[in-house]
């Protein structure tokens, strides 16, 4: 790594350069910098929180490949590394929802899993920053300013990865972006925000017997526990509390005592808004726990509940979508489309509100490079949920998974636009294919 202290201004040390900077660690970062990485190039990941995992690790978000099923077509890549890893820690657990192949997550397990992962791939992380602004020069991203408890201070990098998952930096570049309303057209609104939460002191097998007796209570297409506890509150006319799930709460790990992760609240939130944040922080507190005093009347097992843990933040489904060289759509999607610069394969598969479908064929569409790219800005590529799609896509975009197919071929791009001198758009795709293949992605 390249240590040299150059500062952009007097008043701005430079902390740290490297050929790659990845701005954001979540599944589309970790990816990213290991893409870039295992292709030749330093890399740094800066993350505003003091660990790497993204939504899974700050939102307790323990399955991240729910939709997967016997037959679904996976992209490997770093997606199959984390998961082997993961297994190999005993951090990952076969599902509830027999027969998904889905497994699920100890988040916290795989805060330290992803700190292993950077270590073995001489990544270099920089935590408890956030990058507040890019340093632009003759129209093109050079590295970020980034705001910590050492003051502002300068990151420099030959190419840039977006994966904030809000598109935090093409925006602030001036890259064009979508972005739906919060509240005021049910077509295009946001989606809403969940803080996760987790329950202690809970009769694990009294939960299992009473599944037993009520199979049809797991709805194993969309993973989810539907709780008679919610139908015997409403006779009752107990009150259900009203942010969230009328009838059901998910929850996927069960451990001794402990359901980890509870996935009911349901709030409006703008995530880039702070405010917004704020009150969705708030409201979600109060919430999960009127569901955990719910769940402990009516539901079997959680008599003696007690609450285990908020997740560290509400958790942010959508924002920015960038307005890339290409749109992905729907129809994209659903018509299983080819397309020439192909960087990996996802399933079909959706997780939003109106539309939601788990990959039970092996039915699958590939990802084109172009969404990556965005407008207005040199050396920038964007990965994760903030990619060019439809609003309508972004029901599949936003998939963990999907996430790590795009970060990873970003982290290859910038890393081959270096050695070959190119502009990231100009990077040529078959070089970029031959690497993904060797890294392990699927890309047909
Ligand atoms: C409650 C909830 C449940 C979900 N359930 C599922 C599910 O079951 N299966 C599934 O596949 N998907 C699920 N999703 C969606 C999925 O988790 C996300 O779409 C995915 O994690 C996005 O990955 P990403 O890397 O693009 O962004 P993120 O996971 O959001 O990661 C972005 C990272 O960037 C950091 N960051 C952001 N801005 C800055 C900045 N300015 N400076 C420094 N760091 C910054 C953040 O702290 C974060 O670590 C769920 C989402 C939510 C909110």
């Amino acid at each position: 790594m390249n240590e040299t202290m150059t500062e952009p201004s007097r008043q701005t040390p430079v902390l740290a350069s490297a050929d790659v900077l990845v701005i954001g660690g979540g599944p589309a970062g970790i990816s990213a910098a290991i893409g870039a990485a295992d292709a030749g190039a330093s890399v740094i990941i800066a993350e505003r929180y003091g660990f790497l995992g993204g939504i899974p690790a700050i939102c307790n978000m323990e399955p991240s490949s729910w939709c997967r099923q016997k037959n679904t077509v996976m992209p490997g890549g770093v997606q199959a590394l984390l998961e082997k890893k993961m297994l190999a820690y005993g951090a990952a657990e076969e599902p509830l929802f027999q027969p998904s192949a889905s497994y699920n997550y100890d988040t916290e397990m795989l805060k330290f899993v992803v700190d292993e992962l950077m270590e073995e791939h001489h990544i270099r992380p920089v935590y408890h920053c956030l990058v507040t602004e890019p340093y632009i020069e003759s129209g093109a991203i050079k590295g970020v300013f980034i705001e910590s408890k050492s003051g502002r201070q300068a990151l420099l990098g030959k190419r840039v990865v977006d994966c904030t998952g809000d598109a935090d930096i093409a925006a602030l570049c001036g890259a064009p972006f979508e972005k739906c309303n919060l509240g005021r057209d049910e077509k295009e609104d946001m989606m809403y925000g969940t803080l996760i939460f987790g329950a202690s002191n809970v009769d694990i097998s009294k939960v299992r017997d009473n599944l037993s007796i009520h199979p049809e209570m797991l709805d194993r297409v969309r993973h989810e526990f539907i709780s008679d506890g919610f139908s015997k509150a409403r006779a009752d006319h107990y009150p259900i509390p009203p942010n969230g799930f009328q009838n059901q709460v998910i929850f996927n790990r069960m451990t001794r005592g402990e359901v980890t992760a509870i996935n009911r609240v349901r709030v409006p939130v703008d995530g880039n808004d702070v405010l917004s944040l704020t009150q969705a922080e708030i409201l979600s507190r109060k919430e999960a726990l009127d569901t955990l005093e719910l769940l402990r009347r009516y539901e079997p097992g959680f008599e003696d509940a007690t609450l285990r843990q908020f997740a560290t933040a509400v958790g942010v489904r959508e924002t920015r979508r960038i307005i890339g060289n290409y749109q992905l759509t729907l129809e994209d999607i659903i018509g299983e489309r080819k397309f020439d610069d192909s960087v990996g394969v996802y399933p079909v598969c959706m997780d939003g509100p109106k539309l939601c479908r788990s990959a039970m064929t092996n039915a699958h569409f590939q990802i084109p490079y172009r969404i990556m790219i965005p407008q207005a800005v040199d050396n920038l590529l964007v990965a994760g949920r903030s990619v060019s799609a439809t609003k309508d896509a972004t029901h599949t975009t936003r998939g963990v998974d999907f996430c790590m197919i795009t970060g990873q071929a970003a982290g290859i791009a910038c890393a081959l636009s270096i050695k070959d001198g190119l502009p990231v758009r100009n990077v040529p795709v078959s070089r970029l294919q031959e690497i993904l293949q060797h890294q392990g992605v699927r890309i047909s």
